[in-house]
């Protein structure tokens, strides 16, 4: 059985890739930041992988700090054998104009955002190079792709995981590991849920499907690159967006 590990998967996005990849047929391996609450949702999304009849299992570690992340890939190579597909996903927002931001604010969203992907790729790419196979997704986002008032250590951490993706790609191609990244727009969840009605509407008007996404549309992009069916696609972006951009 392939296994999969999808980072930050205990709410919105990665616990919907999660349950998507469980019923696609991988092992699971659900990455939660490591907090009590954190901890029990992810146990509850790992009830719904496993009503999918495949393995899945929660694992604490905050993605930002090297140390926890090498100490989680080794223990889920000891317990699930390999590792096949990796989806970082974990992220935060620490929103303000760039004139007001603090640098603690920008630090934390590098930190989260950009450097736990390094930290991910690192350990697990030394897996998926001695296997000859893996499928890597980062999720970044249109404001990586476009950029977005009050939001420039977003912007940057997101910018920033397209060229890692690229480079990724072309670093390991000749093994077999594939590297994309995925560009959501506005999608439903706890991230999006706290922005004002104002700035909802402002951004729904720029929208050509004139609503938001549902977390299901971005797990099906993810299903499909971590899938044996987009074996020639790597160092691509897909947007997804409902053509907030053309
Ligand atoms: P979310 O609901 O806030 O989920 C993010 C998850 O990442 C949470 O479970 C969070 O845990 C976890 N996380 C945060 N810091 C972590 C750390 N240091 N270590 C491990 N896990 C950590 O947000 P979402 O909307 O699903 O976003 C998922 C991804 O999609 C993010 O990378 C986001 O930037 C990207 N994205 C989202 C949208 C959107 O419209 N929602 C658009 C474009 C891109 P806590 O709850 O404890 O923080």
């Amino acid at each position: 059985m392939a296994t999969a590990i999808i980072t930050g998967a205990s709410q919105g996005i990665g616990a919907c890739i999660a349950k998507r990849l469980a019923k696609d047929g991988f092992d699971v391996v659900i990455n939660h930041y490591p907090s009590d609450g954190d901890k029990e949702k992810a146990l509850a999304v790992a009830g719904e992988c496993r009503a999918f009849g495949v393995k899945a299992e929660c694992y604490a570690a905050d993605v930002s700090k090297f140390d926890q992340c090498e100490a989680m890939v080794k223990q889920v190579k000891a317990d699930f054998g390999s590792i096949d597909a990796l989806v970082n996903n974990a992220g935060i927002t620490k929103d303000g104009l760039l004139a007001r931001m603090k640098e603690a604010d920008y630090d934390a969203v590098i930190a989260v955002n950009q450097k736990s992907v390094y930290n991910m790729l690192k350990h697990v790419c030394s897996v998926m190079m001695k296997q000859r196979h893996g499928r890597i997704v980062n999720v970044s986002s249109v404001a990586g792709l476009y950029g977005n008032p009050g939001q420039v250590n977003y912007s940057a951490s997101k910018a920033a995981i397209i060229g890692m993706t690229k480079t990724v790609a072309k670093e390991f191609g000749s093994r077999n590991i594939t590297c994309n990244a995925v560009a959501p727009g506005f999608i439903h969840t706890p991230m999006t849920d706290v922005l004002s009605d104002d700035l909802k509407a402002k951004m729904l008007g720029a929208v050509a499907l004139g609503r938001y996404g549902e977390p299901e549309e971005i797990a099906s992009v993810v299903s499909f690159l971590v899938s044996e069916d987009s074996s020639y696609v790597t160092g691509q972006v897909i947007e997804i967006s409902g053509g907030l951009s053309m």
